[in-house]
């Protein structure tokens, strides 16, 4: 397995590809790993602000170029991303969903908390993302009323301070960390807008990128967010970006899983996992199994939470 690894870190360092990277809440621990293993591979971190530079502009891609970028805004992020990412000089974009700045709390953790609280009969998570907009908002305002939960989101101050940081840019991830393509063309346009606003004002900046919650691109996607003045959108489709094939509204990104071993984690940063393991185990071959025959030191099933709000 480590000549597959190694196989594919090579392709990634092609200078045509560009490998993007997400996560929501990493460990501190695993964080540092997974950038020390890049770093020590060769990869050499880029700004957003450098890859629009390379994607838009033509500049020169530095060999190995990655850009890293950590989604949703959890408050977790400022004790175990921060000190990491300014130990190795890491520059990194924060998409923020905005609602849950406001109020404290992302609205999957209502769904995911309400059984424990004794609160029966809520849907389940997946049955929540599938609904549209409006009748998610309205049922999740409802769980809010009675769920009082601890703040897990930055707060206005967070966001005003960790924009001030040089490593960091701010981008949107909308307002109500809604899935797009279930949202009406007036809630598109205010989840959209009304986050750039926001983080504008809480940052005293630009905002320019953009970072579809869930995945959940639309086809006019590109043509609104360009016309609300954004430069770049990234999604959760795990491939290599390729300067000379690419949307600049459709990014690619690998993700790593916060609950998952570094070992998986590898193989996710690198494309092993979407391209060999992923399709095995959709094809009930046992990963365990595989993991053990090529010597890793674990075997445990990934979590599913590797896209954004799924990450229970
Ligand atoms: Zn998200």
């Amino acid at each position: 397995m480590t000549g597959i690894v190694a196989w594919y870190t090579k392709k990634s360092r092609l200078p045509n590809l560009i490998s993007c990277i997400y996560v929501h809440n990493p460990p501190a621990r695993l964080l540092e790993r997974c950038i020390k293993w890049l770093i020590r591979k060769g990869y050499h971190f880029i700004s957003v602000e450098e890859l629009y530079d390379i994607l838009a502009n033509h500049k020169v891609v530095p060999p190995g170029a990655v850009c890293l970028s950590i989604d949703d805004g959890d408050r977790e992020n400022l004790i175990n991303v921060i000190p990491v990412i300014e130990k190795y000089r890491i520059p990194t974009c924060f998409f923020i969903a905005t609602e849950a700045v406001e109020n404290g709390v992302f609205w999957w953790t209502y769904v995911i908390r309400s059984k424990s609280m004794g609160l029966n009969g809520v849907p389940a998570l997946e049955a929540f993302k599938s609904m549209p907009e409006a009748e998610r908002f309205a049922r999740i305002k409802e769980l809010q009323k009675v769920m009082p939960l601890e703040r897990e989101a930055m707060t206005k101050e967070d966001i005003f301070k960790l924009a001030a940081n040089p490593l960091v840019t701010i981008g949107s991830h909308t307002v109500n960390h809604a899935c797009m393509d279930r949202c009406s063309k007036d809630e598109l346009l205010r989840e959209i807008r009304e986050s750039k606003l926001l983080l504008s004002q809480w940052t005293k900046g630009e905002i320019k990128y953009f970072s579809y919650p869930d995945g959940s691109t639309i086809s006019d996607g590109p043509e609104i967010l360009l016309d609300n003045g954004y430069s770049m959108a990234f999604t959760t489709r795990q491939e290599l970006i390729d300067i000379s094939n690419h949307h600049l509204f459709y990014l690619p990104r690998f993700s790593i899983n916060d609950k998952g071993p570094f070992v998986e984690n590898l193989c996710k940063m690198t494309g092993v996992w979407q391209k060999i393991i992923g399709r095995m185990m959709s094809l009930d071959i046992n990963a365990g199994f595989l993991f053990r025959v090529f010597s890793f030191r674990r075997a445990e099933r990934p979590e599913s939470g590797d896209t954004c709000c799924g990450k229970p």
